[in-house]
């Protein structure tokens, strides 16, 4: 069997920031939480599972009290250290040319200096790409891009609207499937679902 492992080291102000929260408001040991605890774990698990994975490390994150010497003894235990981008924009596809390269190069700097090699593989925050920003990754010497991933297979297709309802301790079951108001919002051309949590996700993406 042939598989490769590989983890995107968003920290937890990366998610702080996609659900709108205030990332200034968390304290150093939870920025340290991915970077540096999580990064130290995950490299002796898979050491003692005697495999070789690979970080995408985010190069703003390099800023983090410990996440450097985190990730240059997993570097040296044999894992390799991808570049995840610096600011880990999910608008970074969409940036003009000159912002694609400049981010590229800050986080290459980043990675190169705690590591002290620079990446070789990239993956696109959100894993959201364009001809732009593989063009940008191309140009600056990366081997690979690895910001696609296969869909894993369903057994049933299920009805378009991708806007669900998350409820806290609910059964996947309850929460994998659109909800009856957006089904009932992708029926009648509705723009907004009313079940939608965040104003982040109040429309209703259709096929
Ligand atoms: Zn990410």
């Amino acid at each position: 069997m042939i598989f490769s492992v590989s983890v995107d080291l968003d920290g937890l102000g990366c998610y702080a920031a996609i659900h709108g929260l205030d990332a200034g408001a968390l304290s150093e040991r939870e920025l340290q939480a991915v970077p540096v605890a999580a990064v130290s774990r995950l490299s002796e698990l898979f050491s003692a599972l005697r495999l070789r994975a690979t970080f995408f490390a985010i190069g703003g994150e390099m800023g983090i009290p410990g996440s450097g010497r985190a990730l240059r003894a997993a570097a040296d235990a044999g894992h390799e250290v991808g570049s995840h981008s610096h600011a880990h924009d999910y608008a970074l596809s969409r940036r003009p040319a000159a912002e694609i390269d400049a981010d590229l190069e800050r986080a290459e700097g980043a990675i190169l200096e705690a590591v002290g090699k620079a990446p070789r593989g990239f993956r696109a925050p959100g894993y959201t790409l364009s001809r732009a920003l593989l063009e940008a990754v191309r140009a600056r010497g990366y081997l690979y891009d690895s910001s696609l991933l296969r869909r894993p297979t369903t057994r049933r297709r299920r009805r378009p609207s991708r806007c669900t309802r998350f409820e806290a301790g609910g059964a996947a079951a309850s929460w994998a499937a659109p909800d009856s108001s957006s089904r009932a919002a992708a029926r009648t051309g509705a723009s907004e679902c009313a079940s939608c949590p965040s104003p982040r996700f109040r429309s209703c993406e259709r096929r």
